[in-house]
């Protein structure tokens, strides 16, 4: 069983899972692991671990499926997603609760940048009944849908696949969104969210694509080279709420900047990530739900690591400028 440990320093949750570095895949080079092929792939030949495996939902381009391996573990009669305190009272800690199911993409060629608009639309309505799923869930506090793409990125099956947490904790950087949005929220009586995306489409120097639902832009402080976000225009906190003309409108962005980040950077490593309301919290005013992208084409130094402070080497006006003219058919 996993456990949820917390740093006591800083407050930030730890998830440790030693059962996952079972995965035979696991200590294999970057190398090896590009080149898996089809009779060889886990999704692909239904071969042991995922053999067995429950399809929970599926459709023509993708089916869902419990990770074998969850870093938060689903148990329908344990609720409880109390801390407590070990070791003479001294370390806190919980069980690791949730869930944890990946969403397999059927076609074992067909890479995140070349998704279609079918495989898109699925995907997106798939992590849509997770999330309503995972709300019902007395020990979900928070659900998250991420993608890996590239070893680089934390991939370690070549076969394109998505996943979902439901954990519960809320994730230490939802944390602090919601900690400085809300602040924002009593002082200025607004989103933050909606006056940032009034503030992008007015300055237009970091816009990178728009459409009727939504904006992606790259970030005035990024983390990362070419670090952008997809804000939907229309203030909602929760992603779940997401409507199907949106998904739609939602597919077709992440088709044109996927493939603007595919041609420019000649297919990086990247991850995306959806950040919505915490479980616990009711639909609010301050907080609005986003879609993050982070290409891995550096890694962090020690000042990095040391500090927290990124120090970020591409202007983030200059990568909207080299993203913007890319034409990418939708
Ligand atoms: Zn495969
Ligand atoms: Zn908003
Ligand atoms: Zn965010």
């Amino acid at each position: 069983m996993p456990q949820l440990r917390q740093n006591i320093v800083t407050g930030d949750w730890v998830v440790i899972a030693p059962e996952r570095a079972k995965r035979p895949d696991d200590f294999v080079t970057a190398d090896t692991v590009k080149h898996q092929s089809r009779t060889n792939c886990v999704f692909c030949d239904s071969k042991e671990p995922y053999k067995t495996s429950i399809k929970k939902y599926e459709t023509k381009n993708i089916y869902l499926t419990p990770n074998k391996y969850p870093a938060f573990v689903e148990n329908l009669k344990k609720c409880s997603s109390r801390s407590y305190k070990i070791e003479n009272e001294f370390y806190r800690m919980r069980d690791s609760l949730g869930g944890h199911d990946v969403v397999v993409v059927k076609d074992h060629d067909k890479d995140l940048p070349r998704f279609t608009r079918p495989i898109w639309v699925d995907m997106l309505n798939c992590f849509k009944k997770r999330y309503v799923y995972f709300d019902e869930h007395c020990s979900n506090v928070y659900t998250m849908a991420i993608y890996n793409h590239g070893s680089q990125a934390g991939q370690s099956i070549e076969h394109p696949h998505a996943q979902i947490f439901s954990s519960n904790i809320i994730p230490n950087i939802i944390s602090r969104e919601i900690y400085h949005t809300e602040r924002f929220y009593e002082t200025n009586g607004e989103c933050i969210f909606c006056k940032i995306l009034e503030h992008e489409k007015k300055e237009k120097i970091r816009i990178v694509y728009e459409n009727k639902s939504f904006l992606a832009f790259t970030v005035f402080a990024a983390r990362f080279p070419f670090e952008t976000w997809v804000y939907p225009k229309i203030h909602r906190s929760r992603f779940e709420n997401i409507t199907s003309t949106e998904v739609h409108d939602l597919a077709n962005c992440l088709i044109s900047v996927f493939g603007k980040l595919d041609k420019a950077l000649n297919d990086p490593p990247l991850n995306f990530f959806i950040h919505s309301l915490p479980n616990t919290i009711v639909e609010t005013d301050y907080y609005h739900w986003h879609l993050e992208i982070a290409p891995r084409i550096t890694k962090y130094g020690g000042y990095e690591m040391g500090s927290g402070n990124i120090i970020d080497i591409v202007s983030p006006e200059k990568s909207a400028e080299y993203l913007k003219d890319i034409s990418i058919k939708e």
